[in-house]
């Protein structure tokens, strides 16, 4: 088993470049040059174009380089932080590696200087919902855990802010798990695993590889949770060292949990517990009921008794972004604008109630997925599609046939149509299956945009 590459006292002085100037990046920086260590922080990018890291990296005093990487006053370094956005076959990669220099992740970074207990998520879909639900338990349980990494606040700021908390609770991306020495959780989750950043990972294989990197370093003692198998799911758990438990949507299974006669139920290897019914969760869909099925299991085994887990299971607030409901001028308006996979529109899909009529605004930058397999779910549960950004032609193909659709182009003139055209009752769904980065920063600027154009409304 690998242990850290360096201790705390270990690091002072030591010559240490983090590639990539974005958020992880800066909050490696941050945390190495509180420990001491010389830090060379190096970008691709101009720095008109990373301008508010530059100022950020100004105000800390820690070095920079922009607009390639030269690698400063030529000096080796130690070794490398890389950020999640730089490829794996990045030239100053190679470069390193065949330099003898080790290159981990700012996950990897983090973990060398937390004590207390990590869980670990990862998965295609429901990560940040399911890190979300498992801290909001924690804490109705009364322990100190907080919710970090890639949900937008990277575990080098957490082990910086909040090292003592009792439980990190880190959702982890493909990418950070490219480049894992020893990071090591007690519990690991994979959500689920459908086709996802295939433009980057090449194949789903690789993809399945990359994400089975969460049990690299869990032995006997730990725990993974996984959904119930499939042929990939098999392919990536056959061989890991933790105690496996499995979560089930037909019935529960003899270790894990499962959704069973309407009911949660789990059995974590001492009788079964019904927890609550389906109705009671707070949040819509299957996918949900996976999600909480997740989040009530791995409290369990971080020994959380029953009852706080059914409290913190139906007072959850939910996330903001994923199928956030809207009542306005008689129709239902939803902001699922973090569906940037066919996998969320699928379950995004699947939630609507078969008496809704649903009016569905799709379209973004294309991450190389087909769309063909959703067309009959389109055909059956949309009544009208609504068109946007760079792959509109690309969905007009797939599903254009089974549905009445028109191409808008953009977000505003796709909410004006509905806003428009659209009959009293209406589900209005925001639910893109694409990336943002077409035509937004990203997903939470897509979706404020959506909520800033229909207004206030009431929250349902
Ligand atoms: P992630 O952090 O993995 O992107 P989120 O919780 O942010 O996951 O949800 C992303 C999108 O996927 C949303 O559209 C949400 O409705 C949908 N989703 C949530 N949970 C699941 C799940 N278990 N399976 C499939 N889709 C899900």
């Amino acid at each position: 088993m690998s242990s850290p590459l360096y201790s705390e006292d270990e690091l002072a002085g030591k010559l240490v470049w983090v590639i990539g100037m974005g958020r992880s990046g800066i909050a490696a920086a941050r945390l190495l040059k509180e420990l001491g260590a010389d830090v060379l922080v190096t970008e691709k990018k101009r720095a008109e174009e990373v301008q508010p890291y530059v100022a950020q990296l100004d105000e800390l005093e820690i070095d920079y380089e922009t607009g390639g990487h030269r690698g400063g006053d030529g000096r080796m370094p130690d070794f490398a932080v890389v950020s999640p956005g730089v490829p794996t076959s990045a030239p100053i990669l190679e470069w390193l590696v065949d330099h003898g220099r080790q290159v981990v992740s700012e996950v990897e970074l983090a973990s060398w200087f937390y004590y207390g207990t990590v869980i670990g998520v990862t998965g295609s879909n429901g990560k940040t919902t399911t890190v979300s639900w498992i801290t909001h338990i924690l804490r109705e349980a009364g322990l100190y855990a907080v919710s970090t990494g890639n949900i937008g606040y990277p575990f080098c700021d957490m082990v910086l802010d909040h090292v003592k908390a009792s439980h990190a609770v880190v959702e982890v991306s493909s990418y950070q798990l490219e480049s894992i020495l020893s990071f090591k959780p007690h519990v690991s989750l994979l959500t689920n695993l459908s086709p996802d950043h295939l433009e980057r990972h090449g194949s789903m294989e690789a993809y399945a590889r990359a994400k089975a990197n969460i049990f690299k370093n869990q032995d006997e003692g730990d725990f993974a949770v996984l959904p119930s198998t499939n042929g990939l799911i098999a392919m990536v758990s056959t061989t890991i060292r933790p105690q496996k438990l499995y979560v089930r949507l037909d019935r529960c299974p003899d270790l894990g949990a499962g959704f069973e006669e309407g009911n949660l139920v789990m059995n974590i290897g001492a009788g079964r517990e019904v927890l609550l019914s389906a109705g009671e969760l707070p949040l819509p869909g299957l996918h949900n009921i996976a999600n909480a099925l997740m989040a009530a299991i791995t409290c369990r085994l971080l020994m959380v008794p029953t009852e706080a887990i059914v409290r913190g299971l139906r007072s959850f607030p939910g996330v903001p972004h994923r199928l956030e409901k809207v009542k306005m001028n008689g129709r239902v308006w939803v902001n699922d604008s973090k569906s940037t996979n066919i996998d969320s529109l699928r379950v995004a899909l699947e939630s609507v109630d078969e008496s809704e009529d649903v009016w569905l605004i799709a379209g973004g930058q294309d991450k190389g997925a087909p769309y063909g397999p959703l067309r009959e779910l389109v055909g059956q549960k949309v009544r009208k599609l609504l068109l946007i950004g760079e792959t509109a032609p690309m969905l007009m193909k797939a599903w254009g046939e089974t549905v009445s659709a028109e191409v808008c182009g953009t977000l505003d003139k796709a909410v004006e149509r509905a806003d428009k055209e659209a009959p009293h009752g209406t589900t209005i769904l925001l639910s893109p299956a694409c990336a943002s980065f077409d035509q937004f920063k990203n997903f939470e600027h897509r979706g404020e945009v959506f909520k800033q154009l229909i207004g206030a409304g009431v929250k349902v």
